[in-house]
């Protein structure tokens, strides 16, 4: 598919798609795999300091992938002794940054750190730092540069300093953690990228004696949901059932995040967006009113309805479930309102499964597994992520139409965690290199040619969000008959 070529001309920063330990061949082979545009130089460390190349030892590229960046190779060590055991560090650069990765090529257990930053340096600088003889001092003044100068990849990178280490992920594994400031991380950088949605005293203030708690519903980042019965809030009703989200902390900060994300909420109402009703803001904790949606989150229903248990959704109502996230998506997209976390486990469904998308934060407890973090607090989305978010933290109208399309297959799966079968590492690298998740079981080909027209590696190639529901609504009405075996 042409999702698996890389656009030659796209620049790329260096990335290390494989360091292994060495391999014995004719001669020893350290294999590894890099990918950058431009062409990424490449130097060795052994044991920390430069290795100077020689007939013994040398670099050898063996192929370089058809219509792709990606290159692979060896670091070719001839009739090499106990003195050539040790570290040996990759260090992949071109103009757009660098990387590094080191292995120890000794056989007892292999130990594998990296190390990767990703910055805008002018060519001149780079050529200027190539002419540097010591590698060493070399990463000392790459690193300067990187932090001084990140213009030319993203803007974005160069707001977030913490956030620009975008490839530093790769030897952080999967962190179970999450807390709330992660999740006030992610929320402000969502602030940063959508700063017109804002609003002075437009939030609408509940009073404190009007809400009565009923039970808990769930546990976010920010603090608990609980139903609760709200009095005096429609004219039409009395009482009626809510959603309340509780902030456990309340700092000054926090205080100010929630302010903001009640204001960013009063402004969104659409049919798809979970109804916001004000705040409570009278003593703590703070407080939250939602809709309350009777059958919570998306991903928990799909589980609950998948294959086994009770008796599977039928592909009608799959394609209803996806065509109402759609719709709520367009209207997120006509306000240029990037949402960056766009995944089942932040939508809702309501009575006659109606779905609404309903949180505009980051993480969730119960699902930190599907956050990634780097650099300390940012936890990422990686695998609803395309490669440019993943490379260059460029969240766009367009890589929210990737993340659509990630939504589709977890819809079609019942709930699947995509690429379920590997691990943060593998999933980025993965995603990077242009592999697709593979068509689920009950997918007809129609909505499998929607996800795909999504996950186009270009962000100007991607269907526009109106489009892809627009053939939603059209698959809705005369969905395909012959895929209809579960049903
Ligand atoms: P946070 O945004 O702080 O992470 P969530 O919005 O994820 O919190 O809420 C945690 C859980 O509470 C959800 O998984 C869901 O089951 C439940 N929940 C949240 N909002 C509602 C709502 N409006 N109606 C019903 N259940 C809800």
């Amino acid at each position: 598919s042409s999702n698996a070529l890389q656009t030659p001309s796209l620049p790329v920063p260096p990335v290390i798609l494989l360091l292994d330990t060495a391999i014995p061949r004719h001669s020893w082979c350290i294999p590894f795999s890099v990918d950058g545009n431009p062409v990424p130089d490449i130097h060795w460390l052994f044991n920390g300091t430069a290795l100077v190349e020689g007939p013994y030892i040398h670099t050898l590229i063996m192929e370089y992938e058809h219509n792709s960046t990606v290159l692979h190779g060896c670091l070719q060590l001839n009739r090499p002794t106990h003195v050539n055991n040790g570290n040996y560090t990759l260090v992949v650069e071109n103009a757009l940054g660098w990387a590094s990765r080191t292995r120890n090529s000794s056989l007892e257990g292999p130990v594998e750190t990296t190390d990767e930053h990703t910055f805008g340096v002018s060519v001149a600088v780079a050529l200027a730092v190539f002419a540097c003889l010591s590698l060493s001092v070399m990463l000392i003044l790459l690193n300067k540069c990187g932090r001084r100068s990140k213009f030319g990849i993203n803007p974005v990178l160069a707001q977030e300093d913490d956030l620009a280490m975008s490839l530093h992920f790769m030897n952080l594994g999967s962190s179970p953690l999450s807390s709330a400031e992660s999740k006030l991380e992610g929320l402000k950088s969502n602030f940063i990228e959508n700063p017109q949605y804002f609003c002075n005293a437009c939030v609408h203030h509940v009073q404190r004696r009007d809400i009565v708690l009923k039970w808990e519903l769930g546990e976010g980042a920010f603090g608990k949901v609980f139903l609760a019965e709200c009095y005096n809030l429609l004219p039409e009703q009395e009482k009626m059932l809510v959603a309340v989200k509780a902030l456990k902390e309340v700092t000054e900060s926090a205080r100010l995040d929630f302010q903001r994300e009640a204001e960013l909420l009063t402004v969104l109402q659409h049919e798809h967006i979970v109804k916001f009703y004000g705040v409570c803001t009278e003593g703590e904790p703070l407080i939250m009113v939602f809709e309350y949606m009777k059958h919570g989150d998306l991903n928990r229903f799909l589980r609950s309805h998948g294959p086994d248990p009770r008796g599977p959704l039928a592909l009608g109502h799959m394609l209803h479930i996806a065509t109402q996230i759609a719709s709520g998506m367009v209207y997120l997209a006509s306000l240029h309102f990037v949402h960056r976390d766009l995944a089942t486990r932040n939508c809702l469904v309501g009575h006659d499964l109606v779905v609404k998308i309903g949180d505009f934060g980051m993480s969730r407890d119960i699902y930190s597994t599907d956050y990634y973090r780097v650099g300390g607090r940012t936890m990422l989305p990686i695998r609803w992520m395309p490669p440019e978010s993943i490379l260059y933290r460029k969240f766009t109208t367009e890589s929210d139409i990737w993340s659509f399309g990630v939504v589709l297959w977890e819809i079609f799966t019942y709930g699947k965690q995509p690429w379920y079968q590997l691990s943060n590492t593998e999933a980025i690298e993965c995603i990077t290199q242009g592999r697709e998740l593979e068509r689920p079981r009950t997918c007809p080909s129609e909505v499998y040619a929607i996800m795909q027209s999504c996950w186009q590696r270009e962000p100007q190639q991607r269907q526009p969000i109106k489009e892809i529901h627009s053939r939603l609504q059209a698959l809705v009405k005369t969905p395909p008959v012959y895929l209809d075996i579960l049903g």
